[in-house]
């Protein structure tokens, strides 16, 4: 496929605002494309070149893309910023000048191919060190001049990392099933949360069809998309609902930690599956002298130890010491436990579809816990007294709650789930109506009076996984201190839209839109039912959705969820049914 054929799709992409319209368009992208190049095809239309754990990113700087055009155009600098400062957007600019330039010549360029530019973007995005920047430029610019003028406005916003189609991993799995498994995404969807590898997937199905999604497994190096807890308040609910006798680990407050070995050498995924190794020197030590296992994939919560009390640290303080400390200072300041509490692989052998007490037995035979790997606490426990024991003493000791777990032998591992099979109560629940929850923010409305010149209130959503859509759940202006109120709008400029974008679903029209990307903790007086948001919108009653009532910013920004990681509509339907047994 031609580079500027694959641009044609994107401009119908984002010409429109139809969700189903756009998997339809995909659909049609990637059958028209080849078996070899649909990988590369599901990447750049992420705006990537690998996938997110990779850690490879383009983000060129303006500068030298904007001399990367006027090289291709032939125009000079002076023209190229004023046609910038006019558009705001280096990508029209390309276009445009490139189509001055086009009219002009006699004879076309020949142009290049979707993997002839995939594997000069590949080596932009490698090329570092002295000489580096005048390579690049001359690679971009080589480039741009090949390409029709819309070619070249798609490719500038993707070296700048700034392509944002609307697109996301989750609408490319919907195109795939449409194309390979009849609209069913079961068995592409289990395949991507093994590997959290879209390109791959991809490709398998385009070679092999929907046969080789059996047999894709977890592979040492590419995160598994992580298995998550659905909650209850009360004990009593937790007990009933996992058949009155279940496993009762600590729930720890640090950071989320799949740690993989491979050969010896450790890495470690956040719950983003970003590559947080290099922050986590302790831990890679750890890990590599007291877990005995050549390859395996491990999972656990890296806390915080208060090195005079020994005591846990809440996960702020974890936080604070990556911004305040170099890596080596943080180390000594504040050292770190890891507490595993599942194993997924193990040398060679899948374990996600082994039930929980076996994967537990598995991990407590390769973990030494002499050092600074230590085992999730853990009890099987089958009444109430015994859980509301187990509860205090997990908060005594530091610990947020406790995550009740499954044991029956139906207790696998789902990865990129929330699901029963693990439940978590907290302590909040003791003391407050309603939860934490954490929403995308996907729009802005313009402040007034003492808040002229920043937001009155930000737009929030929930995110629907079944039509992979951002809901509105509250508009929310309250909680910010006047320093952090002031700053919203630099903080989010980055993620800002001309038009609603196509996966917001809302009744209402803010002033702002933005791409979803930031996600922010709120708390919540209760939930209620509402006309004019979208979330679970005709599932408690017609023609309603849920509304988050008196939404207050917690004064935490979770940047460890990507936009996918809000908290989800289904779960406010939960919060909404629970609530209501609560007052009954
Ligand atoms: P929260 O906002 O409550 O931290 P979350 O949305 O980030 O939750 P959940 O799946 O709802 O994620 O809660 C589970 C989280 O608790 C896990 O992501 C993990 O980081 C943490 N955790 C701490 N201890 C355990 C444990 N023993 N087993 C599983 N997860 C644990």
């Amino acid at each position: 496929m031609l580079y500027s054929e694959l641009a044609d799709y994107y401009s119908r992409i984002e010409s429109t605002t139809k969700r189903l319209e756009m998997t339809s368009i995909l659909v049609e992208m990637l059958k028209k494309a080849d078996k070899n190049e649909v990988a590369a095809i599901s990447y750049l239309t992420l705006g990537k070149l690998y996938p997110d754990f990779s850690g490879i990113e383009m983000g060129l700087g303006e500068k030298l893309v904007a001399k990367a055009i006027s090289r291709a155009a032939g125009s000079k600098p002076k023209e190229i910023d004023d046609l910038y400062e006019k558009a705001g957007d280096l990508g029209l600019v390309a276009e445009e000048v490139l189509k001055r330039k086009s009219a002009q010549l006699l004879f076309q360029p020949k142009p290049p191919t979707v993997l002839e530019i995939y594997s000069i973007l590949d080596k932009i995005s490698r090329s570092s060190g002295g000489g580096a920047q005048d390579e690049k430029l001359a690679w971009l610019s080589g480039l741009l001049s090949g390409l029709t003028p819309n070619g070249a406005k798609y490719l500038v916003r993707t070296v700048m990392g700034k392509l944002r189609l609307g697109v996301a991993d989750m609408t490319i799995l919907d195109a795939l099933a449409d194309l390979y498994a009849d609209g069913d995404r079961t068995l592409i969807e289990r395949a991507y949360n093994l590997t959290s590898d879209i390109g791959m997937v991809a490709e398998a199905l385009a070679r092999e069809g929907l046969e080789a999604m059996k047999n894709l497994k977890p592979t040492p190096g590419k995160p598994i998309r992580p298995m998550l807890a659905e909650r209850l308040q009360s004990p009593e609910e937790v007990m009933e609902k996992l058949g009155g006798t279940l496993a009762l680990e600590y729930k720890y407050d640090g950071e989320r930690c799949q740690a993989h070995i491979i050969k010896g050498e450790v890495v470690l995924f956040s719950r983003r599956l970003e590559n947080i190794t290099p922050q986590f020197p302790d831990v890679i030590d750890a890990v590599a002298k007291y877990v005995r296992a050549k390859a395996a994939i491990v999972e656990g919560e890296i806390v915080g130890v208060d090195p005079n009390t020994g005591e846990l640290m809440p996960f702020q303080q974890l936080m604070h010491r990556r911004r305040k400390y170099g890596v080596e200072e943080a180390l000594e300041e504040i050292p770190t436990n890891i507490f595993l509490f599942d194993v997924m692989y193990l040398d060679g052998e899948d374990l996600t579809n082994v039930p929980y007490l076996d994967r537990r037995k598995r991990l407590e035979e390769i973990v030494d816990c002499s050092g600074s790997v230590k085992l999730a606490t853990r009890s099987i426990i089958s009444n109430i007294q015994s859980f509301e024991k187990f509860f205090e003493e997990a908060i005594s000791d530091g610990c947020e709650g406790v995550m009740a777990k499954d044991i029956t032998t139906a207790s696998v591992y789902q990865a990129g789930a929330r699901g029963w099979l693990w439940i978590k109560y907290k302590r909040d629940y003791k003391s407050e109506l309603a939860d934490t929850v954490d929403l995308a923010i996907v729009g802005a409305f313009n402040g007034r009076g003492k808040r002229a010149g920043t937001y009155g209130a930000l737009l929030l959503a929930a995110y629907d996984k079944a039509s992979d859509e951002f809901c509105t759940v509250c508009k929310l202006g309250s909680g910010f201190s006047d320093e952090e109120l002031f700053s919203l709008p630099k903080k989010l400029s980055d993620a800002l839209v001309k038009e609603k974008p196509a996966r917001v679903n809302s009744l209402i029209k803010p002033d702002i839109w933005f791409e979803p990307k930031y996600v922010i903790e709120v708390k919540g007086a209760e939930i209620t039912l509402s006309p004019v948001h979208t979330a679970a919108f005709g599932k408690i009653k017609d023609a309603a959705g849920l509304a988050i009532r008196f939404p207050r910013a917690t004064g935490k920004w979770r940047t460890d969820k990507s936009p996918e990681d809000s908290t989800t509509t289904q779960e406010l339907v939960e919060m909404y049914q629970s609530q209501l047994k609560k007052i009954t």
